[in-house]
């Protein structure tokens, strides 16, 4: 924060400065990261960076779409270099409000598989969730349930707890499902997962996990980091880690969805090539652990493992629909969220 208000008063001059007295500024080459991260793991990161580069690093946290707000009304003076956030779906917010510009790296191309890029370069994956049914296990594996589409199965009527269809995780799933297979097709399957809800929805992945360990229903879909949350934690914990089964859905077809959290260079960045120098930075194998860690997620170079609490969850095989796919079916996917009535 010093660091941060020693730049401001020696760059008075930058628009937002003199308002906001937290604001990162650029100053010699300094990156100025927006993010709508917050694990310590990343600012270990950060460190590691400005000790191998001796590029400074200042970071600005705050809600996703607060952040693309604040750069589009910061204009071509805003400060910021990079934006890092979670799901396609933000980063299709931050590409449509125009705030993204284009980066061509070899390193980033090498390292990361296509799907995990956006085709004009616009974001690049970091690491990824992958968006799972879950069930009691005491209850038992539900028969015949092995993908998405399964879920729309009368056998399960009543059975269901999920997210509402304001967050952005079902709007992805459901987006990759217009993709995959067509809007009517994920208008049918929206409007069959709703007949087969346990109780109208509430609460977020965590809550669902927990009521179906407790047995309140027996089925959900959630983000696989929360899952790996209850591994290896205190016994209670583990008891509810250890009372949900998991299947990766769609493994004989499309593949899992997974989501990503990713990372765009910003399009007025002032310190541009030192905002694709982290970018590249964040792909190396140790960044890579440290990134994904942060969160439980899978690093996004395949070659990588991810910690022991996730791999417990299993192998799979990933939905490789390109991300910039999902985020492009966004809006399609809320109108029917809307007209099947999944509030
Ligand atoms: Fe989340």
């Amino acid at each position: 924060m010093k660091q941060i208000l020693a730049g401001c008063l020696a760059a008075l001059a930058l628009a937002g400065c003199a308002q906001e007295a937290d604001q990162p500024v650029a100053e010699n080459g300094e990156i100025n990261i927006y993010s709508s991260r917050h694990y310590d793991t990343d600012l270990a990161l950060y460190e590691d960076f400005t000790e191998q580069t001796g590029i400074a690093v200042n970071r600005l946290e705050a809600d996703a779409d607060a952040l693309i707000e604040k750069i589009v009304s910061e204009g071509e003076f805003s400060p910021a270099d990079l934006l890092i956030t979670v799901d396609a779906g933000r980063l299709w917010r931050a590409e449509e409000a125009g705030v993204l510009s284009s980066v061509e790296s070899e390193v980033l191309d090498e390292r990361l598989p296509d799907y995990l890029r956006h085709p004009d370069g616009l974001w690049f994956g970091l690491s990824t969730r992958a968006r799972v049914i879950i069930y009691n296990k005491d209850a038992g594996r539900p028969e015949g349930l092995n993908s998405y589409a399964d879920l729309v199965d009368p056998a399960y009527r009543g059975d269901i707890c999920i997210r509402s269809s304001s967050n952005i995780y079902n709007i992805s799933l459901l987006a990759s499902i217009i993709a995959n297979r067509g809007p009517q097709a994920a208008r049918e399957w929206a409007q069959g997962v709703v007949a087969n809800f346990a109780r109208d929805p509430q609460g977020n992945d965590t809550s669902q996990i927990e009521s179906v360990a407790a047995g309140e229903c027996r089925i959900s879909v959630v983000n696989t980091y929360y899952l790996a949350r209850y591994a290896g934690g205190d016994e209670q914990s583990q008891d509810i880690f250890d009372s949900i089964g998991v299947i990766f859905p769609d493994q004989d077809g499309a593949g899992t969805h997974v989501n990503i959290s990713g990372a765009g260079v910003v399009k007025n960045a002032p310190n541009r090539e030192n905002a694709i120098r982290f970018l590249e930075y964040l792909t190396s194998e140790s960044a890579q652990r440290y990134f994904a860690d942060g969160n439980n997620e899978y690093p996004a170079v395949t070659s990588l493992e991810a910690n022991s609490a996730v791999e417990q969850l299993g192998e799979f095989r990933p939905d490789t629909l390109n991300a910039a796919e999902i985020g492009r079916n966004q809006a399609e996917a809320v109108r029917i969220f809307d007209s099947v009535g999944w509030n």
